[in-house]
């Protein structure tokens, strides 16, 4: 066994280590193992230099922004869906200027482009010296024609002095050899009132299959959020705000650094949500291939009945509903919902299952209401003579 720690927690390589998956995206046999103390998910040996770290972000989809169609395919989404997510990024980064204290211009470095200039859109109206570090020269050559001014260099290797009040990088951490010791240079470079605002796209959101899609030496770290913020505590970094869905963001100020793990979801559970949701993404894919016939719906119902974890047996129960009320067989789908409450009460559900209910009595009023066209019965005639 290789002698290797935990590049946030410096616990060691070992059999205590959850394995994700054996396999990585393109059927690499690069495993995944979950540290068993921070749970920080690691692909591989990083052991590449920092600048072509940097350059693998290249090959790296924007995770925070993929969409899952309803035919389970994992996209980019439509240009509306890109339009939103780069104005949440904006959003997060006006609450960050807000949460700065200072009464000079706010002087803001962006570390990586990867998501754009979005200090340019997100400084309107405010009093802001902006500056970017990107080595990848397209990214870097797209910011300057937004006139902002970008240094083609890495933050390790940046050499100018200067603090500043915000520092903001998205999806740049998970493809460092070590991400510690790049939120520590963040935190040499923050002045004593400003904010870090870091983005790193969540393991337990992530969207698609985790040996296909997810899990990739390209990006060999994936965050939880107690793997984030234990990362930034030990670095020299206080999280005061935390937001967690397909991105995780947290907001910091410069503290000592602490040699502390945060509590939070344990490794193994970690392992659970991420076979979870491949066994999710499955099923749904494999019952819009087939459509919800009769040995289809035989073959969902072994996989739900074998499943043990709670919540994912719910989302399994709301994908074979979906997947029955795609061919009106609402009393199938009606079943499915009522099945996924039992594991996991939610309002949304319920109240999908009140429309579908309405839905069923209006189908079935219909049926009695008019009469088949080969009814063999006069019901017709009797109903209109009486
Ligand atoms: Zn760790």
């Amino acid at each position: 066994m290789d002698v290797r720690s935990c590049p946030v927690c410096s616990t060691t390589f070992g059999p205590d280590w959850s394995t994700l998956s054996r396999l990585a995206a393109g059927g690499e046999p690069v495993a995944t193992h979950v540290c068993p103390e921070c749970t920080l998910a690691w692909t591989g040996r990083p052991q590449f230099r920092v600048d072509t770290c940097y350059r693998s972000r290249v090959w790296s989809r924007d995770a925070g922004g993929l969409l899952e169609s309803g035919d389970g395919r994992v996209t980019a989404g439509p240009p509306e869906h890109r339009a939103d997510l780069a104005a949440a990024r904006v959003s997060d980064l006006r609450r960050a200027f807000a949460a700065v204290r200072t009464r000079r211009r706010v002087r803001v470095l962006q570390v990586g482009l990867s998501a754009g200039p979005v200090v340019h859109e997100a400084g309107r109206g405010l009093r802001v010296n902006a500056m970017a570090l990107e080595p990848w020269a397209p990214w870097a050559n797209a910011a300057r024609a937004h006139a902002t001014e970008v240094h083609q260099q890495t933050l390790e290797s940046w050499r100018r002095r200067g603090m500043f009040d915000v520092i903001v990088e998205h999806d740049l951490l998970p493809h460092l050899c070590e991400p510690l010791q790049h939120l520590r240079t963040i935190a040499g470079r923050l002045a004593p009132a400003g904010v870090a605002l870091i983005e790193v796209p969540n393991l337990l959101r992530a969207a698609g299959l985790s040996d296909e899609e997810v899990l990739s030496t390209a990006r060999p770290f994936w965050f939880t959020p107690r793997a984030l913020v234990t990362a930034c505590k030990r670095a020299g970094l206080t999280p005061f705000h935390l937001a967690a869905d397909e991105r995780l963001r947290v907001l910091c100020r410069v503290a000592p650094p602490l040699a502390m793990t945060v509590p939070g979801v344990l490794a193994s559970e970690v392992v659970d949500v991420v076979r979870g949701n491949d066994t999710r993404l499955l099923l749904k894919r494999a019952l819009f291939r087939t459509g919800a016939t009769p040995s289809a719906l035989q073959m969902a119902a072994i996989v739900h009945a074998r499943c043990t974890r709670r919540a994912v047996r719910a989302d399994l129960a709301i994908e074979i509903a979906t997947a029955c009320e795609r061919t009106s067989n609402f009393e199938a789908a009606a079943h499915w919902l009522e099945v996924s409450m039992l594991d996991r009460p939610d309002p949304e559900v319920a109240q999908t299952l009140a429309t579908l209910e309405l839905l069923r009595r209006r189908v079935r009023s219909l049926w009695l209401d008019a009469p088949a066209a080969n009814d063999p019965m006069p019901s017709g005639t009797a109903r209109l003579a009486s």
